[in-house]
């Protein structure tokens, strides 16, 4: 009990969430994840690209100053040249004397950070690319005037990141204008779809107040679609229960009502009329006695049908003598033979087994034998055979009688509970309506193959393909 009740709390603690709060939600985080995933990336590239180029550059720009040592005139004018282009270039003597440039002060970037790398290099034609302190160096030992000499060109990598650092706050900028573009194509579609959710669940209230004409006709998204298929599919299944509901209250207070009145009106007349004269009286008696048996049928059948449908009769399978069984029920039709001017024409053969739930195939083909009977034509002949396939494998069981057969309209209909066709005929055997749907109930149960075939004005064969098995099985 205890248990119980903390399971509820916790299923009403939880709180469902809104389509379009989520949608929202997740919309913004992927605009989010998206844009500082691309700034991240864009950074790494752009600052990556650009340092590279710049090495490259101040790399072949040392290189062009180093040919140029051998001409003072054309250096100055380089250097002043790439002084222009942001790009510094010194000549600095082994003893640290500034030979070129010849303007050359310390505001323009003195060269102690970078001595120890110039000492390293030992030999003329030594060279070396670098980053410190925020700039790109090309450094080399060159010879000037017959002197080696270090060279130093330098190019402040600031200018590369104020550039990323602006494209940065472009991104950034975009990045806000993506969330609230985001937030907005989110709204709008959570709202297209839950304003679809909420036209179903006002329609799926209606039916629940029995609305059978309500119609669920989303058809925006695949989803919501199927949904909605579903959902009138659920109606259909609800009306055609309820209406069957309704029919069976029908027809069974109908069927019920009959046998009723007659057992009544016969038992008055027992006591009033015939009380004293014996042959009146059994006369009477028996009528009491048939519709009570009546009854019996129709309080079986109606509890066949509803064992069927909510399955708890679970089949018993075993293995029994199929001839035996078929012999059997036809005896119990034998009255019909005696009383009745009835021919059972059998053509049977000997010591059949098959595999089945024994007692339900028993009330399988009871019923179909009533029904050729209650429906064979005036020469009153009922055909009954049970014969083996060539190969010994199946069986194949059929009743055919001689009545006005079945309309190939009505062929389908006949298997649905309480279905009647219209005209009437003699009937031997009180009818319910619900036979045939008990025989297909319990012929589907077992993965029977079953049918009828027909011709107006010919009669009717039901037949059954039943497994043939050994007998020691
Ligand atoms: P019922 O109790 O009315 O016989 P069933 O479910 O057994 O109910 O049969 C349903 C309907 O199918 C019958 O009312 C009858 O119209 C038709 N039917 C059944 N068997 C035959 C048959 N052998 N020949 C002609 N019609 C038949």
């Amino acid at each position: 009990m205890k248990s119980d009740g903390g399971q509820k709390e916790i299923k009403k603690i939880k709180k469902p969430k809104s389509v379009s709060g989520a949608m929202w939600r997740y919309f913004v985080l992927l605009a989010i994840l998206l844009t500082v995933l691309i700034e991240v990336v864009f950074f790494i590239i752009v600052s990556n690209t650009f340092e590279n180029q710049a090495r490259d550059r101040i790399t072949s720009i040392g290189r062009e100053v180093e040919a140029q040592l051998r001409n003072p005139f054309e250096l100055e004018e380089s250097i002043y040249r790439n002084r222009r282009e942001g790009v510094n270039v010194l000549l600095v003597s082994r003893d640290w004397e500034v030979v070129a440039p010849r303007d050359y002060d310390e505001a323009m970037g003195g060269i102690d950070n970078v001595k120890e790398r110039l000492v390293a290099l030992e030999r003329v034609g030594m060279s070396e690319v670098f980053r410190a302190s925020g700039n790109i160096y090309y450094v080399s030992c060159a010879e000037y005037i017959g002197k080696p000499h270090y060279l130093l060109v330098s190019y402040s990598l600031s200018i590369v990141q104020d550039t990323v650092r602006n494209l940065q706050i472009y991104l950034l900028l975009i990045g806000i204008g993506v969330v609230f573009i985001a937030f907005l194509v989110s709204s709008v579609f959570s709202s297209k779809i839950t304003s679809g959710l909420k036209t179903m669940s006002d329609s799926a209230v209606r039916l629940a107040k029995r609305d059978y004409k309500v119609e669920f006709n989303n058809v925006d998204y695949q989803e919501l679609a199927k949904l909605s298929d579903t959902l009138n599919y659920v109606r259909d299944e609800v009306k055609k229960s309820e209406d069957f509901q309704r029919e069976i209250l029908a027809n069974v207070t109908h069927d019920l009502k009959t046998p009723l009145t007659m057992i009544k009106a016969y038992a008055s007349m027992i006591k009033e009329i015939s009380g004293d004269d014996k042959v009146k009286r059994e006369k009477h008696i028996q009528v009491i006695i048939d519709e009570a048996d009546r009854l019996t049928g129709l309080v079986n059948d109606v509890l066949s049908v509803s064992k069927l449908q909510s399955n708890i009769d679970a089949l018993n399978f075993k293995v029994f003598n199929l001839t035996e069984l078929v012999y059997g029920i036809i005896n119990k039709f034998g009255y019909l033979q005696e009383s009745q001017g009835y021919n059972l024409m059998v053509d049977i053969d000997a010591n059949i087994y098959t595999r089945a739930d024994e007692e339900k195939i028993s009330q399988v083909i009871y019923n179909l034998l009533g029904n050729a009977a209650n429906y064979t034509g005036e020469d009153k002949t009922v055909f009954i055979s049970l014969k083996t396939s060539m190969d010994g494998k199946r069986v194949k069981f059929s009743v055919r009688d001689t009545g006005k057969g079945i309309a190939r309209e009505e062929l389908d209909e006949i298997w649905n509970r309480y279905y009647r066709v219209k005209e009437n005929h003699t009937r031997p055997v009180k009818g319910t309506g619900l036979g045939l749907n008990i025989v297909k109930a319990i012929l589907e149960n077992h993965s029977f193959d079953f049918g009828v075939d027909s011709e107006l004005g010919a009669g009717s064969t039901f037949w059954i393909d039943f497994p043939c098995v050994p007998s020691e099985l």
